[in-house]
């Protein structure tokens, strides 16, 4: 759904020309530095890229999931890395929050999260639970009013800036899997929180990630979000909403990268003509451009029906897998149609063929995507497999 269809076209707009004339001449620098300088920061800060799905009672935009995916489409056609740095406050660092905060919590944070005073991060995912997150060992421990956590997290991203962390942590051992997790919020100055040093990554430089320790960490009592036992619920919450977002997230460097593909082809000439007069050059193209249409509307459908209130627990499953599967695809080709270039380390592209590598791979791997979509699939049908 989109509230007012004039406003935010012309909102649109303006992200475009933003992402095109501030963000894009930025990349190298950010790709060579590492990180997204302050300034850049406080530039986006200012445009309001950190509220995006913040509802405006706490200084955000407020975008309905349509609005969010089409805004995820024009802002993820720069760097990785811009979309990475603001992405946690528009997604999973404010989700959980957002879905099932008190109104104390949304209060104290979701102002600052969407203003980009404050960072955020979603930690859920441990060095032994991985896919099968529900084994996660963390504890939190209730003594008086205070919770004690002792774990450690892994891969967390905007882990090394974050103010704010979203924690699962199991609060009954004695509960299987899923039902023993509790959801907390932990802020960084906390005495027994400690941060990793930044992964060394295969691409998405300028975002860092790392591990999170919890050593006798010990946090108010009114940090929980929600009910104890009731944190798992929480995190399907932010991920199925963040799997349609993500989705929508690997379509603009597909984008981007057959922009670029398309004026290379058109210009680069063999056997005295531009490639792009070849037809299995040809056939590259048509291949991305289909791939590329189809995943925008499937997002856009599965946004729609997210927005009319429909149950979308396997559509952002398929959303997820198909379109994070077609950015690699995108990327493997445009690289090919670089020829030589493609494997040279000073174009968009090469870099895009290393930072969406990721996108088939957190947020549920493309393997748990194909098994929810398959046990959906049965349940539908009304058949059991067990
Ligand atoms: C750069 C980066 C950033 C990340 N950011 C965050 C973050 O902010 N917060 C967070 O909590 N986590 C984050 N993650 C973690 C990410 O979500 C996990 O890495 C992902 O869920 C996979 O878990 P795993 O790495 O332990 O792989 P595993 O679960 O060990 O999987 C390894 C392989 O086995 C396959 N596999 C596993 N189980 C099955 C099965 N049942 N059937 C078939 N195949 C299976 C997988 O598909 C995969 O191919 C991030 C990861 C990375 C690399």
């Amino acid at each position: 759904m989109i509230r007012n269809p004039e406003e935010f076209s012309s909102f649109l707009d303006s992200l475009q020309k933003y992402c095109k004339l501030k963000l894009i001449p930025l990349e190298a620098e950010v790709a060579l530095l590492d990180e997204v300088p302050a300034d850049i920061v406080s530039d986006m800060a200012n445009f309001g890229l950190f509220g995006f799905s913040i509802p405006e009672t706490y200084g955000g935009f407020g975008m309905t999931t349509e609005e969010l995916v089409l805004a995820a489409m024009e802002l993820s056609q720069c760097s990785v890395a811009f979309r990475a740095r603001v992405g946690t406050n528009t997604g999973i660092g404010s989700e959980a929050l957002v879905a099932d905060g008190s109104e104390f919590q949304k209060a104290k944070y979701l102002p600052r999260l969407a203003s980009g005073e404050i960072t955020g991060c979603f930690a859920i995912t441990e060095p032994d639970a991985g896919s099968d997150a529900a084994s996660l060992k963390t504890s939190a421990k209730k003594d008086g009013d205070s919770y004690i956590l002792n774990g450690v997290k892994c891969f967390i991203t905007n882990a090394p800036i974050s103010d704010l962390f979203t924690v699962m942590a199991r609060t009954d051992q004695n509960k299987p899997k899923a039902n023993g997790v509790s959801a907390f919020l932990v802020e960084r100055n906390t005495p027994g929180l400690n941060v990793g040093n930044p992964y060394k990554k295969m691409g998405q430089a300028g975002s860092p990630v790392s591990e999170v320790y919890f050593e006798n960490c010990r946090i108010p009592a009114s940090n929980l979000i929600g009910s104890e036992g009731e944190g798992f619920k929480t995190a399907m919450k932010v991920l199925n909403k963040q799997r349609i977002h993500l989705a929508a997230l690997c379509i603009g460097p597909a984008i981007r990268m057959l922009d670029e593909i398309v004026k290379y082809t058109s210009s680069r000439e063999q056997f005295g003509k531009p490639i792009g007069a070849f037809q299995l050059v040809q056939a590259m193209i048509a291949d991305c451009q289909t791939e590329i249409y189809a995943a925008k509307a499937l997002v856009l459908e599965t946004a729609r029906k997210r927005d009319a209130g429909e149950d979308v627990a396997m559509e952002a499953s398929i959303c997820k897998y198909f379109a994070s599967e077609m950015c690699g695809r995108v990327a493997d080709r445009c690289v090919q149609m670089l020829g030589g270039y493609g494997y040279i380390s000073d174009n968009a592209i090469e870099r895009f063929y290393r930072d969406v590598r990721l996108f088939r791979l957190y947020e549920g791997t493309s393997q748990i995507h194909q098994l929810n979509i398959a046990r959906n699939t049965f349940k539908n049908a009304g058949l059991s497999l067990n």
